[in-house]
């Protein structure tokens, strides 16, 4: 309502009028907490299954909203990733293909809550979401504090879980603001190297693996082959269990800490006036033999990395999820005009993403992943996985050499039996299938120029050499 109309309202001194017109302007808010952990395959959580106890909070938050456990990563790495998350298109699209492009300037998440009156909120963890990704220009308050730095390699920067939760309830303490907020808390602790804070050796050794029996080479790079990765080297451990035993831990030391940080929501009393949504930029490979790449995401598109967590949970006592099909693929870009619609806003039509409320998504829908890609060195030396997920199949193409993999979830869920040159037709309608996609997309990357110090952060991270 404009100024002229409120105060002609007043002039009339129309009490009624007025009480009419409040009850009609929408309930500010509700406030929505988006949560991405960076690195973490959902198949690793207890809601999805899991044998470790790796995730209590994250389970008690699925069992009072929805777990959606077919939910599908549109990239394997974290700015391309997280910009289709609040863009909700595809990276093609958008145009950040790896980490070396800015956060798009279109229509995203962000940009939708903030016009309609939302205080807008990122708390990040890691260098690459971080104000060389641009993405704080889409906010209001932007805080990529780094606290700590990685324990074998000091130049790199980061915040852990708990101070990054932190950082955010001390902001939601401070506000007196009666706008609702959107706060996004990016939480960097499950990728590696996996060295948890608190009890980093907490499943190690327990009866849930058999540790021992066999042990890797250490690779002379990040970026190797059937070797673990030279930035995620713990020590003299070989152990591909004992790699897997820690990255659990830092699930769960990230799990204890998003519980304290909800118990705070709670006693601030905003948590029943406050949507949760908690996801995943992307998996990570652990100790599959046959995938080759051990302890990496980033251009791989294989199931346990592109099968992402997706909890959403509504505010008190609503319930608008309960109609939906969870047990439906749903791809990240979904995700976006699925919180709009919750909060009771349109999508703008730049979106590709769909609301869930909106109805399933198709078994037939291509879930597509993308390795990150373009004017990297390990293009050349490793190449990029490019993926469609579609009905029970997962094709693959490999970059580097052509090659192309095929899989048969109905009895191959780990992707371990490739199929494709015995399933030439299906192989070749996904490939058709993932060059239409693509083909489709004119976007263009924006790369920004690198400084050397950028560049020895992105290094460091293991994003390139
Ligand atoms: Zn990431």
């Amino acid at each position: 309502m404009g100024r002229r109309a409120r105060v002609t309202m007043v002039a009339l001194g129309a009490a009624a009028l007025a009480t009419t017109v409040a009850c009609r302007r929408p309930a500010p808010g509700p406030n929505v907490i988006f949560i991405t952990v960076d690195t973490l395959r959902a198949d690793h959580l207890g809601v999805a299954g899991y044998g470790r106890d790796t995730s209590p909070t994250i389970d008690a938050l699925a069992r009072e909203g929805v777990w959606f456990p077919r939910c599908y990563t549109q990239s394997a790495t974290t700015g391309a990733s997280h910009a289709s998350i609040f863009t909700a298109v595809l990276p093609p699209t958008h145009g950040v293909l790896s980490n070396h492009e800015q956060f798009p300037d279109r229509p995203s998440l962000f940009r939708t809550l903030r016009e309609r009156g939302w205080v807008t909120a990122g708390f990040v963890s890691s260098v690459v979401v971080g104000r060389k990704f641009g993405v704080q220009h889409a906010l209001d308050h932007f805080d990529d504090e780094a606290t700590s730095v990685e324990s074998n390699r000091p130049e790199r920067g980061e915040r852990v879980a708990a101070d990054t939760l932190a950082a955010a309830g001390d902001w939601l303490a401070a506000r007196a603001d009666a706008r609702p907020f959107f706060a996004w808390i990016h939480l960097i602790d499950p990728h590696g190297p996996y060295t948890a804070p608190l009890e980093p050796d907490r499943y190690v050794n327990d009866d849930k693996a058999r540790f021992g029996a066999r042990a890797l080479a250490a690779g002379d790079s990040s970026w190797v082959f059937d070797a673990i990765p030279a930035y995620q080297l713990l020590g003299t451990a070989r152990d591909p269990e004992y790699y897997v035993a820690r990255y659990d831990a830092e699930i769960r030391y990230a799990d204890d800490a998003l519980g304290a940080f909800f118990a705070r929501v709670r006693a601030l009393g905003l948590w029943d006036r406050t949507l949760v949504v908690l996801t995943a930029d992307h998996g990570e490979t652990l100790a599959d033999p046959d995938h080759h790449r051990y302890f990496s995401h980033g251009v791989i598109a294989y199931e346990e990395v592109s099968r992402v967590p997706l909890v959403i949970r509504e505010p008190g006592g609503r319930d608008q999820l309960a109609r939906v099909d969870a047990t439906r693929p749903v791809m990240a870009i979904d995700v976006a005009p699925t919180v709009l619609d919750l909060v009771g806003l349109e999508a703008p039509s730049a979106f590709e993403g769909r609301s869930l409320l909106a109805g399933p998504r198709d078994e037939e829908t291509p879930l597509v992943s993308l390795g990150a890609y373009g004017r990297d060195e390990l293009e050349k030396r490793i190449g990029t996985q490019f993926s469609v997920r579609r009905g029970p199949w997962r094709y693959i193409m490999n970059s580097r050499d052509g090659s192309e993999e095929l899989y048969d979830h109905r009895v191959d869920p780990a992707e371990r039996r490739n199929v494709a040159a015995t399933t030439a037709a299906t192989r070749d309608e996904l490939r058709a299938t993932l060059g239409g996609v693509l083909a489709a997309r004119a976007g263009a990357a924006r790369p920004v120029d690198i400084t050397p110090e950028h560049r020895e952060k992105l290094r460091a991270l293991g994003y390139v050499e």
